[in-house]
């Protein structure tokens, strides 16, 4: 351990250890300190899925070089290994609560796929193994307590220890303790809290194979979100459970959904092999995530989550900016790496991937007053596939276009439903939510 270095980060997920990358590759010092024991363990529910493959998405478009094996970002120049399996999945189904569904995608005859299922413990081990070993130190089971300003460094608290740097990242993902205690917290607003509990889970019998399958439902008449994804080898799903509902015992809810008639064929020989789970909070995002010579990248400045490819792509940017920030401090050279990070986060997070869209996609169970009103949705809109996509965003405007164009058909068909729209449909989706998970 150094006395000092030049940054520390806090968090080894993909933004963290991609910021370390940046910051080594230009010949920084860096303490990455990551409070679980082993780095590349994934404890916390994920999908695994990388999204979206076949459109542009934070400025850049993704893609898996296959004969490298390694993951491309070819506008960012980033690229880094990955030695893992791989599976594209080529179209979502979406259900309703009666089982209505709708379609993203027509299959795998359509080109790209709209998401890639992969390994993410193969992927973080990738990552690290890809850092410069003489620049980036890492300390496992090392968690980020406190902050303290000092004479032109940071110091950074881990219970006893303390590392001293110029600058310090924060990437201690959802629910980041930095941006608690740089006081951001009290200018978002705390919409909502998401309960997760997830199971890798064999002898699932899906209703469309190598499919990504959703359902919204509800359990004691409080919505719950229903994710499925196959993993990238083997027989094994991945089986997520979602509610904004802190009354929903989802451990219980695992049997109730398994055994509850409309999705018990799917699950009659299913048995779990792995369990884990996450609670996050949903903040809208921070509009500027420099401040007192620490930034914030990845999920712990976003509105809940960026998706990895989102995560990554800040914290490749933001490591570049802190790395070219402190090379215009050695040179005396007037500051702008920062500020044109923070620009880039404006224009292409803030401005373009806008958190109420994501909102409404969570919160779809409560843009609409009744399930019976999500039955009529899905059936009205889903008659033919919509185009591929699985990146929320996307979604959001081809379901909001399908649905405005249905709109003169459904004020003739049932006026009721579309009186009950109109209650939400000019609201934001955040105070819908918060009004209904009693945030408010
Ligand atoms: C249920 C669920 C499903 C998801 N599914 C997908 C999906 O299918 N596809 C997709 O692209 N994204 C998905 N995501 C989102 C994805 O997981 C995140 O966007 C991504 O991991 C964010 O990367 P990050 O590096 O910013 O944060 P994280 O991956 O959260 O990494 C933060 C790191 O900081 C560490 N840390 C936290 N606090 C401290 C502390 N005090 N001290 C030291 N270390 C600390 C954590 O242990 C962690 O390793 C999902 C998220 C959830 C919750």
């Amino acid at each position: 351990m150094k006395e000092r270095y030049d940054v520390v980060v806090v968090g080894a997920g993909p933004a963290g250890l991609l910021a370390a990358k940046a910051l080594g590759e230009n010949g920084f010092d860096v303490a990455v300190i990551e409070r679980k024991k082993d780095l590349a363990a994934v404890t916390r529910a994920c999908g695994q899925s990388l999204l979206p493959p076949n459109e542009y998405f934070f400025g850049d478009i993704f893609h898996y070089n296959e004969k490298d094996k390694r993951f491309c970002f070819p506008l960012s120049g980033l690229s880094f290994p990955y030695t893992g399996p791989i599976k594209p999945l080529y179209t979502w189904h979406m259900f309703s609560p009666a089982m209505k569904r709708m379609q993203f995608g027509y299959g795998p005859q359509q080109g790209a796929p709209i998401a890639l299922s992969y390994d993410k413990e193969v992927m973080l081990q990738s990552m690290i193994a890809d850092l410069p070993q003489n620049r980036v130190e890492l300390f496992p089971a090392t968690e980020y307590t406190g902050l303290i300003p000092g004479q032109g460094a940071l110091m950074v608290q881990a219970g006893e220890q303390r590392f001293s740097g110029s600058c310090v990242i924060a990437a201690d993902g959802a629910n980041s303790r930095v941006v608690q205690h740089l006081g951001y917290n009290t200018n978002r607003r705390h919409i909502a809290t998401l309960y997760v509990t997830s199971y890798f889970i064999t002898g699932f019998t899906p209703p469309y194979p190598d499919s990504i399958i959703t359902a919204i439902t509800t359990v004691n008449d409080k919505p719950v979100y229903l994710f499925l994804l196959p993993r990238p080898t083997g027989e094994e799903w991945n089986f997520i459970l979602l509610t904004l509902e802190p009354s929903v015992d989802l451990t219980k809810t695992y049997d109730a959904i398994t055994r509850d008639k409309r999705y018990a064929s799917w699950f009659a020989n299913a048995r779990r092999v792995r369990d884990f789970a996450a609670t996050e909070y949903i903040y809208s995002p921070i509009l500027r995530p420099f401040r007192n010579n620490v930034l914030v990248l990845g999920d712990a400045a976003a509105c809940q989550e960026l998706e990895c490819l989102g995560a990554m792509l800040s914290g490749w940017k933001g490591g570049l900016a802190i790395a070219a920030a402190l090379k215009e401090q050695q040179l005396g050279v007037m500051p702008r790496a920062v500020a044109l990070y923070e620009d880039w986060w404006l224009n292409t997070y803030i401005k373009q991937y806008d958190y109420q869209e994501y909102l409404s996609v969570f919160g779809i169970a409560y843009m609409f007053a009744r399930p019976d009103i999500i039955d009529y949705i899905f059936e009205r809109l889903g008659t033919d596939p919509f185009p591929p996509t699985f990146n929320p965003y996307t979604a959001t405007g081809l379901l909001g276009n399908k649905l405005q164009a249905a709109l003169p058909a459904m004020l003739k068909d049932r006026p009721d439903i579309v009186q009950q729209l109109a209650a939400t449909m000019f609201r934001f989706p955040s105070d819908v939510i918060a009004a209904a998970v009693g945030q408010d």
